[in-house]
């Protein structure tokens, strides 16, 4: 046998045996591995950190109960019929916007002239596309209104007067101003503002807070983010909190995880809350649950708020650390879970 020959052989045998890798990874590419302990969906909502007294009578307690068991059904129903994410977030922010109990849309909390402004943003975390308006005065479910931001305009951020043009252009559900205002909301205004007139700075602040937010996870493994809110009460008029800030209120992406924030907004836009959740699971490899308490104890002082999350093997978090946030998960495995208070259960 030559030199030649032996050369050709084993040209021909490392060939055979490359083929023979490639079509094992092929194999391996046409037949992925699912892995069975990891849930096929999962969604979490919260309604706003930090405002409901621990002595509120039962029928009460039971009304907020029904709202998140309402609009985590009105999500969950979704993603079990194997729906998008998107879907599942707006549905069931609509929900809570439409519940006069909670602080977005309908029963949002007023600003110092009396007005609502409200705040909402949503996120596609596999695409990153994302929309918000801030101070609308007039759009029914902000979240429907961010929703159409991402998909039907090339901006991501309406403000003011042409947010509500833009409403107008999207063909949104557009109410009188007065819907928004409860009689619960104006009382909340009166006392604060005697508060404010009082003390420089007003000792408790809260009942000033809420906002609600949901973060899914679809069956495609699809992440999405939504938030709204009517911000704070006796907020000065032209107020932006982070409820519609990307980033800071609210963030998805498939590559980490999706967030819905709430709270100080001030003090969640400064440490740019959402989007450092993230980038402390994606740069440092912290879990789910060490990067929430990360923002939540170390960038965040106490009782500033909580968030929602959902990571992209369907971990949920839902903390907050005022001792309240009301809020409630569901995952395809068949756990949920409901909560007001940390001590609850
Ligand atoms: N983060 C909201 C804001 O500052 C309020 C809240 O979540 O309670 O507008």
């Amino acid at each position: 046998m030559t030199f030649r020959t032996v050369g050709l052989l084993i040209a021909v045998f490392v060939a055979a045996w490359m083929i023979g890798c490639t079509q094992t990874n092929q194999q391996r590419g046409s037949a992925p591995v699912v892995d069975q302990s990891q849930p096929k969906w999962a969604i979490v909502i919260h309604g706003g950190a930090g405002m409901l007294d621990r002595s509120m009578p039962a029928d009460l307690k039971l009304r907020y109960e029904q709202g998140l068991t309402s609009a985590l059904q009105a999500g969950r129903t979704i993603l079990a019929a194997g729906g998008s994410s998107l879907d599942a977030v707006e549905a069931a922010v609509r929900s809570l916007e439409d519940n006069e109990l909670f602080n977005a849309g309908r029963g949002a909390v007023l600003t110092r002239a009396g007005t609502c402004e409200l705040d909402a943003s949503i996120m596609d975390g596999r695409t990153l596309k994302c929309g918000a308006g801030a101070g609308l005065r007039t759009v029914r479910n902000p979240i429907t209104f961010a929703r159409r931001v991402m998909e039907q305009t090339p901006h991501i951020l309406f403000t003011g007067d042409g947010a509500e043009t833009v409403a107008t252009q999207l063909g949104v559900e557009r109410v009188d101003p007065g819907y928004f205002i409860t009689p619960r909301r104006r009382e909340q205004l009166d006392k604060r503002l005697k508060e404010l007139g009082l003390t420089a700075a007003p000792s408790d602040d809260s009942l000033t807070r809420g906002t609600v937010g949901c973060v899914a996870i679809d069956i495609r493994g699809d992440i999405a983010a939504a938030t709204s809110t009517g911000g704070m009460t006796a907020k000065m008029p032209g107020r932006v909190g982070d409820s519609p800030l990307i980033g800071a209120g609210c963030y998805a992406n498939n590559a980490t995880l999706g967030v819905s924030c709430t709270g100080t907004g001030e003090q969640f836009i400064r440490h740019v809350a959402a989007h450092d959740l993230s980038a402390l699971v994606r740069y440092k490899g912290l879990t789910l649950e060490q990067a929430a308490s990360v923002v939540l104890t170390e960038r965040l002082e106490i009782d500033d708020g909580g968030l929602i999350a959902i990571d992209r093997a369907g971990n949920i978090v839902a903390t907050t650390t005022t001792g309240c946030m009301p809020r409630a998960w569901a995952r395809s495995d068949g756990a949920t879970h409901l909560q007001i208070w940390d001590d609850d259960r």
